[in-house]
């Protein structure tokens, strides 16, 4: 078995500190020894959450008309998928999915927001909103583009917990995806969110043409940021994106949860979310998607729909885990 014939280090904790090497070799795993490797992933899992499942849901605030050009998606200005497009969601539906957390007691709201820019004005509005939000107390995440101090500041104020800004892919492959922005600015931004005492939420999508070392140096600069949390999507392509045709044939579920075990083993203490894609790539392998990941999503990857909350609920029931409390 890979993992058991290397020479691992370990932290004082006890975590295995894994090299370059070593994780792109877990990558590597012969499908025949995965149930191995879960097996470790599943350790580190319950040493840190328990047998704990945190549920989120999704409101996509702003929709469309994007000023970037990442590759996969749809909102972005070289997409030409059909997608409903505007400016602000009905307050009355967002704070309706914000009840809705509240009713159920998910962990937490995400908010998405398309764009990468954003004035004063209009965070000062998103302010407003997430401050009504937060008289019901629920735990806030925006996903949002770069922020100023100024910006980042008054959203701290109005009550903001977690900022999600994805990594996406490697340093290297960036410029595939998107040439709009860099990986680096992406980087930049989220240590000034934690500079100000943001919870991070940050991760990548899998899928999108990058090769296996790919994957690993962008889990290994998630090890250097170690987010709050941290998604793993797997590619859903859209039709009228550039990725809207990508081969995902390497998007086996036994792939997908090598990647997930190796995050799990590179960022231990980080509710690893299996995001967009769960529903598609681990039909029928709920229950040892779960003895691995912490996290995932019951409702709306943006323009994706997903499978709902009492299927969700059930999914995770069946499969042995309670689901978590946090914003009772
Ligand atoms: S991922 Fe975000 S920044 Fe990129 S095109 Fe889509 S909405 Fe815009």
């Amino acid at each position: 078995m890979v993992i058991q014939m290397m020479k691992l280090n370990y932290d004082e904790e006890e975590n295995p500190v894994l090299s370059r090497e070593e994780a792109i070799a877990i990558l590597n795993t012969p499908d025949e020894e995965l149930e191995e490797l879960v097996e470790c992933a599943k350790q580190l899992r319950y040493k840190y959450k328990g047998n704990r499942v945190s549920i989120h849901i999704l409101t996509n605030a702003r929709s469309g008309n994007c000023s970037q050009d990442c590759a996969y998606c749809a909102q972005s200005c070289r997409s030409k998928a059909d997608i409903e497009k505007y400016k602000w969601v009905d307050e009355e539906k967002l704070y309706q999915d914000n009840d809705f957390v509240d009713e159920y007691h998910l962990s937490r709201h995400c908010i998405g927001l398309s764009g990468m820019k954003f004035t004063d004005e209009e965070i000062e509005e998103l302010a407003r909103r997430i401050r009504k939000m937060k008289e019901k107390g629920t735990h806030l995440c925006c996903s949002i583009g770069f922020l100023t101090e100024k910006q980042a500041k008054m959203l701290k104020e109005a009550g903001l917990d977690r900022i999600n800004h994805n990594l996406n892919s490697s340093r290297s492959y960036y410029h595939n995806i998107c040439s709009t922005h860099t990986f680096e600015q992406r980087v930049a931004n989220i240590h000034m969110l934690q500079g100000l005492g943001f919870e991070i939420c940050s991760g990548g999508i899998v899928g999108m043409g990058e090769s296996k070392e790919d994957v690993v140096d962008m889990l290994l600069e998630l090890r250097e940021i170690q987010p709050e949390a941290l998604p793993i999507n797997f590619l859903l392509p859209i039709k009228g994106t550039p990725l809207g045709d990508a081969d995902v044939s390497m998007l086996t579920t036994e792939y997908c949860m090598k990647v997930l075990c190796l995050a799990r083993l590179l960022v231990p203490k980080s509710d690893i979310r299996c995001a967009a894609g769960r529903e598609v790539y681990f039909k029928g392998e709920e229950k040892k998607l779960l003895s691995v990941v912490d996290s995932i999503f019951a409702s709306g990857y943006l323009t994706e729909g997903g499978q709902g909350i009492q299927g969700t609920i059930k999914t995770i029931t069946d499969a042995g885990f309670t689901y978590e409390i946090e914003s009772a």
